[in-house]
């Protein structure tokens, strides 16, 4: 385990063990995690949760994955960076091997004269099963 996450509240480790356990390209929605948290800790809220994905990200425990087109975002844990593809059938999402390469993001930065810190890349179209 990393340590930025050591210290964590309770029921954040908790909301983290859930994450984790679904694992990389597991994408899922606030309200599945609260569903999941809440077997292994009855009594943890909704707003806890999504307080405890707020500050997992924030530490780069968690990925946040905004999907265009849905209403919520969906998490996984923190792994080396990928792209989205959603489809737009039937709603799948699944991760794609692509990162924006750093030579790229560096420039764009100096350009712009801005600081990226994350990037986050979503492609949308028809997965095999729609075709
Ligand atoms: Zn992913
Ligand atoms: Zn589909």
């Amino acid at each position: 385990m990393s340590s930025t996450v050591q210290g964590l509240p309770p029921n954040y480790r908790t909301v983290l063990d859930v994450v984790e356990e679904a694992g990389p390209g597991g994408h899922l929605t606030a309200q599945e995690i609260w569903v999941r948290a809440r077997a292994l800790q009855p009594r943890i809220g909704f707003a806890t949760v999504h307080r405890g994905l707020i500050r997992l990200h924030e530490l780069g425990a968690v990925m946040k994955i905004d999907v265009s087109g849905e209403a919520s975002a969906v998490y996984e844990p923190a792994a080396s960076p990928h792209a989205h593809f959603r489809c737009t059938g039937c709603g799948a999402i699944s991760d794609l091997e692509y990162a924006v390469p750093a030579q790229t993001v560096r420039r764009l930065a100096e350009r712009h004269g801005v600081a990226i810190e994350r990037e986050a890349v979503t492609f949308t179209g028809r997965c095999a099963n729609c075709g």
